[in-house]
């Protein structure tokens, strides 16, 4: 069965190849990829999915179904086609949708002697507002047993974890005055806000040793001989555990409230995305690595133990997932690069479209043909939860 599914992708490869470049030409950001999910949606409409378009509140998400038979496993599919500005597909999410949608369309024509239902779910904003937790809370994923995705990377592997993220927006309201005449009416938005900073890094080395805090100064206040009557930070902390980080933006929190007063101005604390860290499923990575083996991929690696974070962590923390990681740069090649924008239409990104959708293919098949493996995936995930 897994030849005939390799054999249904090959069949595909132009066609994939075509969208994955299109998509790569036309880097959109930040909820706006319409170009990309028209690309991605015409395809599986064209190919026999019932399409919903604009889902959750975000007109470039989408949900895709085709279903066989009733009951059996809902295989739910995920993708990204979100840019970075000023860099262009740095992080290689235009390989995600063709990837994603020609899996699906394999998975279909496969016609397996089994119910099944492969829900593909396309999710935009990956790199700024993260359309995954709303997603959820507006009552998508809901409708699939286990969410699968594919990231291009500079080693074919899975992730055993990813960090929870808290991201925020600082603002201080100081007075402005002439800074040499009258300083004594001045109250400076700049002194707070980097009392804030020094706060953070007093903070730091009382923290759990993989706490992430960094910080920016997103506005700049103006000239020196005005006393700053604004100034706007940016600050994100992360942690491997949600409860940890929890109690970091609680601290966080209090370093603000310091800093105002001290410089004695007001402030506003603007929580902009929280990200919840990634629920392993062990048994999933397992598969999925036996099916990379499989396909003959190459620059298999280790479990990735150091990741960054990511929306996809809010959907496996409510159910067995998996994110397979296809090499198509060199080892050690960081994402949000250059290198990554690069190789973004070469042989080797080419090829991982193709390897990703057969690793992912065999997965499903996987799951679909034996009727146990979902319930021991649920066991497994559900443990891993438990001691998370
Ligand atoms: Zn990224
Ligand atoms: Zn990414």
């Amino acid at each position: 069965m897994k030849d005939t599914l390799y054999r249904l992708l090959e069949e595909k490869r132009s066609e994939l190849i075509q969208m994955s470049d299109a998509i790569f030409d036309d880097p959109e950001y930040d909820g706006e990829e319409y170009h990309a999910s028209a690309l991605l949606t015409d395809y599986l409409e064209r190919n026999g999915f019932a399409v919903e378009r604009g889902i959750a509140g975000w007109p470039t998400a989408f949900r895709a179904v085709y279903r066989k038979g009733s009951g059996g496993v809902r295989i739910g599919l995920l993708c990204e086609y979100d840019a970075l500005r000023q860099l262009g597909h740095g992080c290689g999410h235009h390989m995600q949708g063709p990837c994603i949608c020609g899996t699906a369309v394999a998975l279909k024509e496969a016609d397996f002697d089994k119910p099944y239902e492969i829900v593909v779910y396309g999710t935009p904003a990956e790199e700024t507002r993260g359309a995954k937790i709303t997603m959820w809370e507006e009552g998508c994923f809901r409708d699939i047993d286990v969410a699968l995705m594919m990231h291009g990377g500079p080693d074919t592997c899975v992730d055993e974890k990813s960090l929870a993220l808290s991201n925020y927006q600082v603002i201080f309201h100081g007075k402005g005055a002439h800074a040499a005449l009258a300083p004594e009416q001045g109250r400076s938005a700049l002194d707070a806000l980097l009392l804030c900073f020094n706060g953070v890094e007093f903070l730091r080395e009382h923290v759990r040793e993989d706490t992430r805090m960094h910080y920016t100064i997103s506005e700049t206040p103006g000239p020196s001989n005005v006393v700053p009557a604004r100034a706007v930070g940016a600050v994100s902390l992360r942690s491997y555990s949600r409860d940890v980080l929890n109690d970091v933006c609680r601290r966080f929190e209090q370093i603000v409230q310091g800093a105002a007063l001290m410089a004695d101005v007001q402030y506003e604390l603007i929580q902009e995305k929280g990200l919840v860290n990634k629920i392993p499923c062990y048994a999933l990575n397992d598969i999925i690595m036996d099916n990379a083996r499989a396909c003959g991929v190459p620059g298999i690696g280790p479990v990735r133990k150091k990741t960054g974070s990511t929306d996809f962590g809010n959907v496996t923390n409510h159910m067995p997932g998996c994110c397979v990681r296809v090499k198509f740069v060199p080892s050690g090649t960081s994402s949000h690069s250059q290198e990554y924008v690069d190789a973004g239409k070469s042989d080797a990104a080419h090829d991982a479209v193709l390897y990703g959708a057969k690793i992912l293919a065999g997965t499903a098949w996987d799951i679909i043909r034996d009727d146990t493996v979902k319930d021991k995936l649920w066991e497994d995930f559900r443990r891993a939860k438990a001691n998370a």
